[in-house]
């Protein structure tokens, strides 16, 4: 099912979702950034999935970010499932399969993560785990 909300334009067209770089106070350079644009209104807006987590990355960065290079998809699940979508050729299973894939990776790396009483990391593992499967009903709306 998809989400009317934040699948449509406030004009009623259909939002396309593409990875875009984006560039923060000139020095810092977001790779892999989910974004919807509305070919009507040629609108560009930062999917609102992502945006808590953007925040935080940029918030990390201080007042006065020294030049830098991120991959979005290192932080954020969607990002990251959109990356391998894209990226095609790392892709030769059917979408699905690879997000089931991709929970039993992360399933297997939390029980890793809590036989070594690694609390920041289960819960890095935790964050991700719960994005990707808030993410999963999203995916019909990419082609292909
Ligand atoms: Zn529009």
């Amino acid at each position: 099912m998809k989400d009317p909300l934040t699948n449509r334009c406030k004009c009623g067209q259909p939002m396309e979702i593409r990875l875009r770089t984006l560039i923060f106070s000139a020095m810092v350079e977001i790779q892999n950034v989910p974004v919807q644009s509305c070919q009507q209104c040629r609108k560009s807006i930062v999917c609102p999935e992502v945006k808590p987590d953007l925040k935080e990355l940029i918030n990390s960065l201080g007042p006065e970010p020294r030049q830098q290079k991120f991959d979005f998809a290192d932080y954020n699940e969607y990002a990251n499932l959109l990356r391998m979508i894209s990226d095609g050729n790392q892709l030769d299973m059917p979408i699905d399969e690879w997000i089931e894939e991709r929970i039993n990776q992360l399933l297997d790396l939390m029980l890793v993560a809590r036989s070594a009483h690694d609390k920041r990391w289960l819960e890095e593992l935790e964050k991700k785990l719960s994005q990707i499967t808030k993410h999963r009903n999203l995916i019909d709306v990419f082609p292909g």
